[in-house]
């Protein structure tokens, strides 16, 4: 079977629609036909300030969520990234030949890095795609699901692949971003011109995987939308609108043209209350099944436990040919 990785951060307590939509939900069908890696990916949310025992519980309910969403850790290698210690290893050898301007470039360092201001900006946040390239290299992956948001950090560890097997011979698959275009970016129920994020500054434009099914619900009634009072797509003149229409026509598989039909004629009211009920009916028994994990941590860190085992056998393999293409000396 064709490799597959992906992973998330454990940002905060849950997972957001975004992350449901464009990332979870691929995986989950994607996991039959590949053999996957799933990783929480702890040292990628290390790059901004956590406070360290709030961070082992986020890591816990991110990979419960997980679970929860339908990945099978029996299937799929389910696994926290600091439990294998080739991704950092990896990432220090990858950023020596990383350009400085080339990390540079990255889009995702220059907006948080703005959000942040230059005190609280790591050099962590700065390697961070670095990182990313490890994770991602360590498991010779042929595809990444991911949303397109990281579709630059994706071209970047195609690029360092590529770098390193020209210079050193052969050694790393060269991965090819798999984003779903429809679905690749769900914005802010506030501000629907920005990405939708787990560490949004604001608590109402965000949809929580874990939220109350009736917080859900009020916060879909008070998304931003506009004067028409048409439901119709358009992007550029409605995007409160049309942000509201990709998350319905993603969760109940229908296409967007039906769904204008459905509500033409019917104002944003009832357009609301009917998404309203198909997120808190696809979110209610994730939810449950997360919380329910969640009470039995014991069991879920042995999952984790036994398969970072299997994640460690792939990546010290990797590793192993790195270090000697490098030229590092072995141990004996
Ligand atoms: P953070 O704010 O901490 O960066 P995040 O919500 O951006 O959190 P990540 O952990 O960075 O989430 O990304 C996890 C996955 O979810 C990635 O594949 C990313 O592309 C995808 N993703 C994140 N936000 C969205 C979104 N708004 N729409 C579609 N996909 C998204
Ligand atoms: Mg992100």
């Amino acid at each position: 079977k064709p490799r597959l990785y992906s992973g998330m951060q454990p940002s905060a307590d849950s997972l957001q629609i975004g992350n449901y939509i464009g990332a979870l939900m691929q995986w989950r069908d994607l996991q039959l036909a590949y053999d996957a890696f799933f990783s929480v990916v702890d040292l990628h949310a290390i790059t901004v300030a956590q406070d360290p025992e709030h961070l082992r519980e986020k890591t816990r309910r991110t990979a419960a969520q997980y679970i929860a969403a339908g990945i099978e850790p029996s299937k799929s290698t389910l696994y926290v990234q600091s439990h294998v210690r080739a991704h950092a290893e990896l990432a220090w050898i990858l950023s020596t030949i990383t350009g400085f301007g080339e990390a540079g470039r990255m889009t995702q360092f220059k907006d948080k890095s703005q959000r942040y201001g230059a005190d609280a900006t790591s050099v962590g946040l700065f390697t961070y795609p670095v990182l990313m390239a490890a994770d991602i290299l360590l498991y010779q992956t042929d595809i990444v699901p991911v949303g397109d948001d990281q579709k630059q950090h994706v071209e970047l560890t195609r690029d360092l692949a590529e770098r390193f097997n020209s210079r050193f011979g052969e050694t790393f698959t060269v991965p090819m971003p798999v984003i779903q275009k429809e679905t690749a970016r769900i914005y802010d129920l506030q501000n629907p011109t920005a990405k939708m994020s787990k560490s949004a500054e604001t608590d109402a434009g965000v949809l929580w995987l874990l939220d109350d099914p009736a917080k859900s619900a009020k916060k879909i009634m008070r998304a931003v939308t506009d004067s028409e009072g048409t439901v119709r797509y358009d992007r550029e003149n409605k995007p409160g609108v049309s942000n509201l229409l990709v998350i319905y026509a993603a969760l109940t598989g229908r296409q967007i043209p039906a769904l204008e039909d459905e509500y033409a004629g019917r104002g944003y009211g009832d357009f609301k209350k009917g998404l309203a009920e198909v997120v808190v009916e696809e979110f209610g028994p994730v939810r449950q099944r997360a919380l329910d994990m969640l009470d039995d941590p014991a069991e879920l860190d042995r999952v984790l436990a036994s398969n970072a085992a299997k994640a460690d056998e792939v990546a010290d393999r990797t590793l192993g040919d790195v270090y000697d293409r490098v030229g590092l000396l072995r141990r004996v």
